[in-house]
């Protein structure tokens, strides 16, 4: 085997976008993965019935349809088509819902009374929507090119946390606070505040797209990507020890506590104890069932979107993610679910439809959460039961045995705290680099965090790229065109 310049252990959407991001600058990359597919939270498997596919981890895409990466990368040119549903997100309410449709006038023209605050809210954020995005989906570390960004962001995050945004009507308020419990930690808090803001604006611009055929289109397309550009990829291979790989540079897609055990006694107890001291934020629990007809909501509408949140009333989503946070079982969690079918028909086959939906609860929870996922379902959709053809239950406690970077199931790699949405994963300037000669860490638990954005490995791979290999201009991503940056770069240094 030839060495190689680069070794990226984890093929999560952050693994493959620096492996992508370090093989356009002419690189030669080695990607090793321990599962026997790519893609880590992008997988998917026909779970119950050979014909019907069901995304195992990510299914909707408001990320990957807006993030800086992605846009250049441009899926839709490579034939991974976006599909939206006519609502992005709905959320039932006892005796009603509200929705945030892809169509902003038409949300305003259903949310009544509110319908001009909502406005007021999303619609300046929807006219600058890239200059947002990229501010939120950066390194944190440098000036936002859009300077409208922080200031339009902060105003509304003021009014987050002191007015719940000025919201005034029930539907209104739990349709923002849903979005913002995206966050899975405490409420209200200015990092849930932000991600209401960024998801919520979305649905009005970009979308909350899903991947025609499934989440594992997205991995796919950068794996091929990658293998066009002399990528080698090992599947089944995992990397127990940094010393297993041969490569002078080592990008690492996992959780800070995946690389003290990559890296054995070669960290410094300072900055070893730095990265024990990175915490990891609820879990999830989720169920996946194969039903035989479309989720019969109450509301009718409710099945136009995209993805359903259950949480009751910004009032009680309050009690129980802060429960939830603080380690507790709530009595009603606040569960999210997706019938994929209804943005991409194509995912039903012959009656068969998947649908998922997972729960918050305390990080490393074991109960199956089938029953309470069910049940939730049950009461805001009656006969949801008597559709289910099969289902199963994977705890929080289980995720972590599917994918170590979803620790005791935070399927965030890490608590979106304030400090911890800065200093990810510890308090450094320089976020992706490790004391370790040219060892990063590109996943999740570092800037700008979770979601399928690709941003966290973009960003360490271009740090890299800058510190490794004195390559300071950012090669192209874009479909049609080759590497962009000299085929045989100069190297740093060897270890
Ligand atoms: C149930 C669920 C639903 C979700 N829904 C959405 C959604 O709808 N939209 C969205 O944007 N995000 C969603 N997410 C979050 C999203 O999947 C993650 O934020 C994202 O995948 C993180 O990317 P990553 O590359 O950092 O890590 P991952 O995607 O977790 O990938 C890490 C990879 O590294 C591999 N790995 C780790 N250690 C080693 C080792 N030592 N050797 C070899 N390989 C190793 C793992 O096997 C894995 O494949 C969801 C996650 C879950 C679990």
């Amino acid at each position: 085997m030839t060495r190689a310049d680069v070794a990226v252990v984890g093929s999560g959407p952050n693994g493959l976008a620096a492996a992508v991001t370090l093989a356009r600058a002419g690189l030669t990359v080695h990607l090793h993965e321990q599962a026997a597919t790519v893609g880590g939270g992008l997988r998917g498997a026909a779970l119950f019935d050979s014909e019907v596919w069901h995304d195992t981890c990510a299914s909707v895409h408001p990320m990957a349809a807006a993030s800086a990466f992605f846009r250049e990368f441009d899926l839709a040119a490579r034939g991974v088509a976006l599909l939206q549903a006519p609502i992005a997100y709905a959320h039932p309410l006892t005796g009603g819902a509200a929705f945030a449709y892809h169509d902003l006038t038409e949300t305003c023209a259903r949310l009544g009374p509110d319908g001009n605050r909502w406005r007021r809210i999303m619609a300046p954020l929807v006219r600058r929507s890239t200059g947002v995005t990229d501010f939120l989906l950066s390194g944190q570390r440098s000036l936002p090119r859009d300077p409208a960004a922080p200031l339009l962001l902060g105003s509304r995050l003021l009014r987050h946390l002191l007015r719940g945004n000025g919201l005034r009507t029930e539907a209104a308020r739990a349709l923002l606070t849903g979005v913002a419990a995206h966050a899975m930690g405490r409420l209200p808090s200015l990092p849930a505040g932000a991600i209401a803001l960024l998801l919520g604006h979305l649905a009005h611009a970009t979308g909350w797209p899903l991947p025609q055929g499934g989440s594992v289109r997205i991995a796919d397309a950068l794996a091929d990507d990658l293998r066009a550009h002399g990528g080698v990829v090992h599947t089944d291979r995992r990397i127990n020890d940094l010393g297993e790989l041969d490569a002078p540079v080592i990008m690492l897609d996992t959780t800070p506590h995946g690389l003290v055990e990559l890296a054995g006694d070669r960290l410094t107890p300072r900055y070893r104890r730095a990265l024990e001291r990175f915490r990891y934020g609820p879990g999830a629990a989720k169920a996946d069932f194969l039903v035989s007809e479309p989720i019969p909501w109450d509301s009718p509408e409710v099945g136009r979107a995209g993805t359903v949140h259950l949480g009751g009333t910004r009032a009680e989503m309050l009690v129980a993610e802060n429960a939830t946070a603080r380690g507790e079982a709530a009595k009603e969690p606040f569960v999210l679910v997706v019938d994929p079918a209804v943005t991409d028909p194509g995912r039903a086959v012959g009656g068969r439809r998947p649908v998922w939906a997972y729960a918050h609860v305390p990080n490393g929870d074991t109960r199956d959460p089938l029953p309470l996922i069910t049940d939730r379902i049950e009461r805001y959709a009656p006969g949801f039961v008597d559709t289910i053809i099969a289902a199963r239950g994977v705890s929080a406690a289980a995720y972590e045995t599917y994918n170590p970077n979803y620790p005791g199931g935070d399927i965030g790699a890490g608590a979106i705290t304030l400090t911890q949405s800065v200093f990810r994963p510890v308090p450094a300037w320089n976020p992706y680099r490790t004391p370790l000669p040219g060892v990063y860490l590109c996943s999740a638990s570092t800037p700008p965090g979770p979601s399928v954005h690709g941003m966290c490995g973009h960003l360490a791979a271009r740090e890299a790229l800058r510190r490794e290999f004195h390559l300071a201009a950012a090669p192209s991503l874009g479909p049609r065109t080759g590497p962009s940056a000299p085929s045989s770069p100069s190297r740093h240094h060897e270890h």
